[in-house]
């Protein structure tokens, strides 16, 4: 039986967990521009680990953080020493920020990561790894010498450069270490402290790791100062969950979903979407066919959601659409088909959306619609789970869908002449958003 105190519960949990939700990027008091290549990136309310990084950051604190890929690390760093170096420019010829990471690919999609977030902003940046030509060795020794803003390097690489002796370091502000288990996996320990060496004493440290094992809290002790500890755990899917999804067009995904609540009778099906307004939309259009639906959001008054909860927890109500206020805290055990709508903006909102199905014995399926856009953000959820979401063939009847092929999707729409080598080039940058 669904009791008083389990609502009180519910209520008290879903409060806490809309602490994550409601952080719009305003909160951190970031500058206009900044919060322009934020919106254009796509994001509208920071992930759990930019909302414990980003403040820390900015008060000046050195961090150690184990948080894996797709968890929105990246812009947890980059967004705070952008922010940080717009409010205090360089003033001599000198590079500011460093990020190490461990290979090339990560050192170009850090880069393109920059130049999305930093688009309207003037600062600069260089990405420096192996196997380039002479002309990108050119370009990259001209950057080091001149002074970037921000630097994403391979240690190899870097260290050739240092060596050469034109590299400038004598303003450098921040230093961050990616990725740093896999560096030291990777054997990169020492060319990494042979970088520290030639960097300023004073300076702000970052070290992020999806594992923290023994020797990586070795190499924190000896770079970071008194660093605040940062943990972002993800935990996988429970395995009884059966999961799929459809590739499809955004004008497939209500019919698909009409066909899919008539394949067989579920006792409970949670349909979440993204936004309080697709929610609505969804709810309408299910209701106009004749099933029994009903919605949950932030927009109800607190006396309607209670009412709405306990039927559908009672079986009364068959089908609810919901956004993410019911993904977490809320044990409804027989759930057996969980729907997300759109995709969800971090690996941890899957997780915790999808979880809600197979709950104590019972076995669950979750359902994820993907429209083109959207693929990418299905690729980082993959990442983060270590395996591939299985793709479900799209009933005939639908016609043609789109192929899964998410690297086709950039999501940064100011990256699509970016060269990883670009250097304080902002000629090709547009006056505005009226150019894009
Ligand atoms: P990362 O963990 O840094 O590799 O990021 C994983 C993915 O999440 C990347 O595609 C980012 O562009 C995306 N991302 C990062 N922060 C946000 C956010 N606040 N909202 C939506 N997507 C984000």
């Amino acid at each position: 039986m669904f009791t008083n105190k389990h609502l009180q519960a519910f209520v008290l949990s879903s409060r806490d967990n809309n602490k994550y939700k409601v952080l719009n990027f305003s909160t951190f008091g970031f500058d206009e521009r900044l919060m322009e290549g934020i919106s254009a990136s796509g994001y509208e309310t920071a992930t759990p680990v930019q909302e414990q990084v980003i403040p820390l950051v900015l008060e000046g604190r050195d961090i150690i953080a184990s948080a894996q890929t797709g968890t929105g690390k990246t812009a947890a760093f980059l967004l705070p020493i952008i922010s940080k170096l717009l409010a205090n420019p360089s003033t001599s010829q000198t590079n500011m920020a460093l990020v190490i990471v461990p290979t090339r690919e990560l050192a170009v999609q850090i880069a393109q990561h920059v130049e999305g977030l930093s688009y309207f902003t003037s600062i600069s940046s260089i990405a420096v790894y192996g196997g380039g030509d002479g002309q990108a060795f050119v370009q990259e020794r001209k950057a080091l010498s001149e002074g970037a803003d921000i630097v994403i390097c391979t240690p190899g690489k870097m260290l050739a450069h240092i060596n050469m002796g034109y590299v400038k370091f004598t303003g450098l502000q921040y230093l961050v270490l990616d990725e740093a288990d896999r560096m030291l996996d990777m054997g990169f320990y020492d060319d990494i402290m042979r970088i520290i060496e030639k960097l300023p004493q004073k300076r702000q440290n970052l070290l992020f790791s999806a594992t923290m094992p023994h020797k990586i809290r070795e190499m924190a002790r000896k770079i970071l100062h008194q660093p605040a500890e940062i943990n972002i755990s993800i935990s996988k899917p429970n395995e009884k969950i059966i999961q799929q999804a459809f590739i499809v067009y955004d004008s497939q995904k209500i019919p698909l979903v009409k066909y899919l609540l008539k394949q067989k009778q579920f006792s409970l099906v949670l349909i979440f979407c993204s936004s309080k307004s697709s929610v609505k939309q969804l709810n309408r259009d299910l209701q106009k066919t004749g099933l029994l639906v009903d919605e949950i959001h932030s927009d109800l008054e607190q006396d309607k959601r209670e009412d709405v909860l306990m039927k559908f927890k009672s079986g009364r109500l068959p089908i609810l659409v919901a956004t993410d206020i019911l993904s977490r805290g809320i044990d409804i055990d027989n759930i057996d088909l969980v729907i997300n709508y759109d995709v969800p903006h971090d690996g941890e909102d899957y997780v915790h959306r999808i979880g809600r199905t197979a709950r104590a014995a019972a076995e669950g399926a979750a359902i994820t619609l993907v429209n083109e856009k959207e693929q990418r953000k299905l690729m980082a959820i993959e990442k983060l789970l270590g395996k591939p979401v299985p793709k479900a063939v799209v009933p005939e009847q639908f016609g043609e869908v789109p192929e899964y092929n998410p690297s086709a999707f950039n999501r940064n729409r100011g990256n699509k002449n970016f060269k990883s080598s670009s250097l304080r080039n902002q000629a090709n940058k547009p006056a505005g958003r009226n150019n894009r």
